[in-house]
């Protein structure tokens, strides 16, 4: 019997397990196995909004209707000589691999790391909503004003005093000066202050201390700077981008047997332009990826990948959000329309549950992604 093997259980290996199974079809000697850690699906753009019980979807769901294995391990060792892969220990062969590790936060080498916070992953969120709970009026301090920034400092001025710092001069330095004007305001009509051209130099009990030796005093010091792809991707020959994300091909190929999707991998989304570490981009990658390796190994024809064009949509909490489209984020919609179409967004990367039919049929939906 054949075997694909998917590491990872985000959007991009949920939707490369229903996408291989939608290839497989009747085909009984193809055996799909999805290792990841945790039991469930964790939706890392809900997570800003501190509800990380309401940000999960339990993998069995989607997976056991669709007759992939769920195996919860870590993966610590990958052989593409050999097509095994070590997960807690036990070794497993394979005839495809998808990659779909994913990203993690990286936590900057300063005094007091350890005390930072984050909305990185759903354990992060559980920890500062924990910590904020019952501090009514407290102040918070958010290190970055990206895309992660920006989501949980205006959701959190809704609750307390925050304060953005940001080592650029200016607010979404990545996101250019389109939709910054919408979000200057969104931030001046929020109550946040913000902090430009310094950074953190330490956290303590107390609270942070920045760069240019300011001290603010807060119950919680929030860390959003700089994500990185799975350290996994070492183990693979491979060209690797300054994210750390795999090179990959056209049809989302590494190399040889080996296939990547989502924040882990480097693919074009259009000829001038690479995919960025965003759902909108992992979940149609993981169809393709999870496509591809079937296809593959059953002889098939493999597929591009070509996602929809590249649109935005940030949420600004009680002040709405903004939409954008295009590569220079020309701006589409603001206030409530924005935030009526962010609430549809994050209800629409719920993948479908206990429904084979729905699930093999979205798992065939091109595009289909989500929109930062
Ligand atoms: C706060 C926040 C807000 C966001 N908002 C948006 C948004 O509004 N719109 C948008 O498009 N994107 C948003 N994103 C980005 C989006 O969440 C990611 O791009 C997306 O989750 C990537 O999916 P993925 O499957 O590639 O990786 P991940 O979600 O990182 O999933 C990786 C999976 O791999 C597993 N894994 C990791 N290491 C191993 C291992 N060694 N062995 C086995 N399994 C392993 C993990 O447990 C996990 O299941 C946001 C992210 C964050 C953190």
């Amino acid at each position: 019997m054949s075997h694909i093997v998917i590491i990872g259980g985000g959007f991009a290996g949920v939707w490369s397990a229903a996408a291989a199974a939608r290839v497989r079809g009747d085909e009984k000697d193809l055996r799909i196995t999805l290792v990841a850690p945790d039991e469930d699906l964790v939706l890392r753009p809900l997570l800003h909004r501190l509800d990380p019980d309401g940000s999960r979807v339990p993998l069995k769901r989607i997976l056991a209707p669709v007759d992939v294995e769920h195996l919860r391990a870590a993966v610590t060792r990958i052989d593409t000589a050999g097509r095994r892969i070590v997960a807690d220990g036990r070794s497993i062969g394979y005839d495809r691999l998808v990659l779909a590790a994913g990203s993690r936060l990286t936590r900057p080498g300063l005094p007091g790391a350890e005390q930072l916070f984050d909305v990185d992953t759903a354990e992060g969120t559980a920890r500062l909503e924990a910590r904020l709970r019952g501090r009514d009026g407290f102040t918070a301090v958010v290190v970055g004003a990206g895309f992660t920034g920006l989501e949980v400092a205006t959701e959190l001025a809704s609750r307390g005093n925050v304060v953005l710092v940001e080592r650029s001069d200016v607010i979404g330095p990545d996101l250019g000066p389109g939709p910054r004007p919408v979000i200057e305001a969104a931030l001046a009509e929020l109550g946040v202050r913000t902090r430009l051209g310094t950074s953190l130099a330490a956290v303590d009990g107390e609270g942070a201390v920045l760069a240019d030796g300011t001290r603010i005093a807060a119950d919680a010091v929030v860390w959003t700077a700089g994500v990185l792809a799975s350290p996994l991707t070492s183990q693979i020959p491979g060209d690797r981008d300054r994210l750390g994300r795999l090179v990959v091909d056209r049809w989302l190929r590494v190399s040889g047997d080996v296939f990547a999707a989502g924040d882990i991998a480097a693919a074009h989304a259009d000829p001038d332009h690479h995919v960025l570490q965003s759902c909108q981009h992992a979940i149609p990658m993981g169809k393709v990826a999870g496509h591809n390796a079937a296809a593959d190994l059953l002889g098939l024809p493999l597929m591009d990948f070509a996602p929809d064009p590249y649109v935005t949509c940030l949420d600004l909490g009680a002040a709405g959000a903004v939409t954008t489209a295009g590569w220079e984020r020309e701006v589409r919609l603001t206030g409530a329309e924005a935030k009526e179409r962010k609430d549809m967004i994050l209800n629409a990367i719920r993948p479908p549950v206990d429904d084979a039919e729905e699930i093999l049929r979205k798992a065939g939906e091109r595009g289909a992604g989500t929109r930062r």
